[in-house]
């Protein structure tokens, strides 16, 4: 799919629909079109290096859209960065971009490196005519599109490149996910996730391509039931795009149903284990709706399998399935020694396909130990170890958690040595060990298990005071609810933490 080509032609044969709305702020398809094209003109003019990523900073803002197709159109890459990240951590992620431009549409972050271009200019830019397109020069098909920053087990995120080939391939399918493409062409896709998420590119690019109109709820109107709820019945949304832990907040309020709600018919849903409850609660307060299951890592392009959740799927055994791959996507389950095993029996999900990512941003460490090349039909293509344990059976695959001490938290992506690392930086902490708590088959909240030799206070002052110094360095999501303070860590013989022994000592 060309996505660009699809933007611009409902901008011809629909330029005054909504393109998309966040808080009051709209823009339509034809601004959309000629916003994006007036700013890819002055990227072109206004940098040099095609190689350097552009940073996009902001908070659901429509003008992000308008960064995010100016800089695919000038031949950019781009790395969204949610203003919940906290400043040194997006300093961390510019260090290593090194980007001639960072587009600040929200908030006001600053940096040394390259040129920061606020709102301002930015509308200033946009409002500007100009024939000058012949200048562009957009992504070509092995281009990076975009690169999406996640927890890395070192303690500074890694960047996952996606190229345009990628994100073309997954759209070819996203659109067919659930409903027919003709069914969602022009309807309200509803946008849960930060655009520096991948789940965001589920909805953000699924509905552009489909001429639908992007509904944004903010971090705000997801903190506030009410706020909520109203803006879920103003938006008229027919798709929702959502963690479950996003639907089970929605579901806290009776009022989400389809009387209030009754163009609502599609829940797709990634990220997380979606728990039969959720679905069976979910196909009860909106019967004539569908509920899709999807799996995929950011590295594989936001999803590569699907499957509807029936009302008898949610009814029976759990766990639910993920669903099949979809075309272009082949699974393996492999064991250890990196042996293929047979159906039904657990190992590693290897996803390969047309949708996996070159690799990590200039971490060849990391991308080689992650990613592999394979060929078909003498073409080659691209192969990840997810470090998720699954099976596949019928060819359903069955999602069993990690191998490794990556968690999923309120459908946020955490590496548990990250929040280590991090801790670590803290003069006052010497030695760190975090522990999910499981309850129901999902994590509920991180605990970290710290020794402090010099602790100057009493024990809660202190764990708040360290839960402060570490928001300079972690989004709130990141922040481990409860420090338990020990005089030592159980080691193993290896010289490691004793993770298992510190579960059962403490839990
Ligand atoms: P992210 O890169 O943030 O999309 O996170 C990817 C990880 O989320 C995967 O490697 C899985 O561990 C987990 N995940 C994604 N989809 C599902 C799902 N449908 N059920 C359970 N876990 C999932």
């Amino acid at each position: 799919m060309d996505i660009l080509k699809n933007i611009r032609e409902t901008a011809l044969t629909h330029p005054k629909r909504c393109a998309v709305q966040s808080r009051e702020q709209k823009l339509t398809y034809e601004e959309l079109e000629e916003y994006s094209n007036r700013l890819a003109v002055w990227i072109a003019k206004n940098s040099q290096d095609r190689k350097r990523p552009v940073i996009v900073y902001g908070h659901k803002n429509p003008y992000m859209v308008v960064c995010f197709l100016a800089c695919a159109k000038a031949g950019r890459s781009y790395v969204p960065q949610d203003i919940c990240i906290p400043v040194s951590r997006v300093d961390e992620t510019v260090l290593s971009v090194e980007p001639e431009l960072t587009f600040v549409v929200e908030g006001d972050y600053q940096t040394e490196i390259g040129t920061e271009i606020g709102k301002d200019e930015i509308e200033e830019i946009v409002k500007q005519k100009t024939n000058e397109t012949d200048v562009l020069q957009p992504l070509t098909k092995d281009e990076v599109w975009y690169i999406i920053f996640t927890s890395g087990s070192t303690g500074t995120p890694k960047g996952v490149t996606i190229t345009e080939r990628n994100l073309s391939n997954f759209l070819d399918w996203s659109i067919t996910l659930g409903t027919s493409t003709n069914a969602k062409k022009g309807k309200v896709f509803l946008n849960q996730a930060p655009f520096s998420f991948d789940l965001s590119v589920m909805d953000l690019y699924t509905c552009l391509a489909v001429g639908g109109t992007l509904w944004c709820l903010t971090k705000d109107v997801q903190k506030d039931y009410q706020k909520l709820l109203e803006s879920l019945k103003r938006s008229d949304a027919a798709i929702m795009v959502s963690t479950p832990s996003f639907a089970d907040v929605c579901l806290s309020d009776p009022a989400f149903a389809q009387t209030a709600l009754p163009n609502l018919g599609l829940f797709l849903f990634c990220g997380e284990t979606l728990t039969n409850r959720t679905a069976r609660r979910l196909l009860e307060r909106f019967p004539s709706a569908k509920v899709m299951n999807t799996y995929g890592p950011t590295e594989s392009t936001v999803a590569v399998t699907q499957v509807e959740i029936t009302p008898e799927l949610a009814a029976g055994t759990s766990p639910l399935p993920v669903g099949r791959p979809k075309p272009g996507t082949t699974l393996q389950i492999c064991g250890p020694d990196g042996r293929v095993l047979p159906e039904g029996e657990k190992g590693e999900i290897i996803i390969l396909g047309n949708t996996v990512s070159p690799g990590y941003y200039q971490n060849t460490l990391q991308t080689e130990k992650h990613f592999f090349t394979y060929t078909e039909e003498g073409i080659p293509a691209q192969g990840y170890r997810t470090g998720d344990k699954g099976y596949l059976k019928d060819g359903m695959l069955y999602y069993c958690g990690r191998i490794d001490l990556q968690i999923k938290l309120h459908g946020y992506r955490i590496e548990l040595e990250d929040i280590e690392n991090n801790l670590l930086r803290l003069p006052q902490i010497e030695k760190a060990a975090v522990l999910p708590n499981i309850k129901d088959g999902r994590v509920k909240s991180i605990s970290a298990y710290l020794v402090c030799p010099g602790m100057t206070a009493p024990e809660r002052t202190y764990a708040e005071m360290l839960k402060e110094s570490l928001r300079t360095f972690l989004p709130e999501y990141m922040i481990p609810k409860k420090l338990i303070f020990m005089d030592r860590l159980p080691m193993t013989g290896n010289g490691k933490v004793d993770r298992k022994a510190l579960g059962s000592a403490v839990l």
